[in-house]
């Protein structure tokens, strides 16, 4: 049983949020996934700890080193000895929002701040998002302006996307609202108690409400390396989030299989039809053998869907932790001298 979910769950099943607590004095916690990102770490986290110095009394920074095949570890390891900063690093790589996951449980800040290491979640924004936390907000999350920088491919993609996730209802996805974001402690919290081991992140806050403040932002270019999400991570991650946040369509499947049933009752009124007046002809080979490959490509089709909740459902069942920590470096939470 994970730490977070018996700790913040009483006896109901409910979650006790919203202790009051004074923000004006309290500590930031902000997280760095990092997959190969040793040169860019190098310029991000002087940046940083500058940044916080400045507009917080108490801060950390938890750096999450996802499995990288490069220096990064090393860099790690020399930022850990600086005073504020404390390092996770895994045992391999699980993904960014494996290593988000491994930062939010170990982070200890009232407020909490996740940013990429590649510069393209500037630290100018940090203190805005700290102005709006003290003002009361419990989310404020970093809004992509513009998306021109995008492949026309990949838009409508996204497009697509979120259009297809928000046909649950009841909560929405934004589209344009990333990882970038500050959370409260009691967001955190209520975070880490959702049990699921597909961490689709950008579903998890969406589920988890709360007033969410957007603040619009320009993404600058990465600085060092390349993205790790190419078009098939992307439709993988596509895949993950409408299958762990939607179940419409299991229920497209069987009215597809119900509005087919019908068609094919009614064709076979017409073709008794035909036959009773104009007698037996030997034709219709065509129609035989588009009916056969398509209703057996639908078939296919649908049980794939099925296949995939049935394939989330084993992931979920086998309870595996989502991360492993090999190493933790480093005592951070430093407090303004
Ligand atoms: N990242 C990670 N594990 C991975 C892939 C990426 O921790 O398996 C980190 C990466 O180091 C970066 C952030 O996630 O800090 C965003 O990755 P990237 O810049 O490749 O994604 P994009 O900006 O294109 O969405
Ligand atoms: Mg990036």
């Amino acid at each position: 049983e994970r730490r977070f979910h018996a700790a913040n769950t009483t006896q109901t099943g409910t979650l006790a949020l919203g202790q009051p607590r004074s923000r004006e004095s309290g500590s930031v916690s902000c997280i760095v996934p990092s997959h190969n990102e040793a040169r860019n770490l190098e310029q991000l986290l002087p940046r940083l700890r500058d940044t916080l110095a400045a507009c917080a009394q108490a801060w950390e920074v938890i750096l999450v080193d996802d499995g990288s095949s490069d220096a990064t570890s090393l860099v790690l390891a020399k930022w850990a000895q600086t005073p504020g900063f404390r390092a996770l690093l895994l045992s391999r790589n699980f993904g960014k929002e494996a290593a988000l996951t491994a930062g939010l449980e170990a982070a200890r800040g009232d407020a909490i701040v996740m940013m990429d290491a590649d510069l393209q979640h500037s630290p100018s924004l940090l203190p805005i998002f700290l102005q709006h936390w003290r003002q009361g907000r419990d989310v404020i999350y970093a809004l992509r302006e513009d998306r021109q920088d995008e492949s026309p491919f990949k838009r409508l993609g996204t497009r697509l996307f979120y259009k297809l996730v928000n046909m649950a209802g009841r909560f929405e996805v934004p589209a344009g609202a990333g990882d970038f974001r500050l959370m409260d402690r009691a967001v955190v919290t209520a975070l880490l108690s959702l049990p699921e081991r597909n961490r689709f992140m950008k579903g998890l806050y969406a589920w988890v409400g709360f007033d969410a403040l957007a603040v619009p932002y320009m993404p600058e270019g990465r600085l060092h390396g390349k993205t790790a999400f190419n078009p098939w991570n992307l439709i993988r991650l596509s895949v993950d989030g409408l299958t762990g946040f939607t179940t419409w369509p299991l229920r497209a499947v069987s009215v597809m299989g119900f509005v087919l049933a019908c068609f094919a009752l009614l064709y076979g009124a017409y073709l008794t039809a035909v036959y009773l007046l104009y007698g037996h002809a030997i034709s219709g080979w065509t129609t035989i053998a588009v009916g056969l490959m398509g209703f057996s490509g639908i078939q296919l089709l649908s049980l794939g869907v099925v296949g995939e909740y049935v394939g989330r459902i084993f992931e979920e069942v086998k309870g595996r932790p989502i991360y492993v920590v090999k190493r933790e470096l480093g005592q951070g939470l430093r407090k303004a001298d």
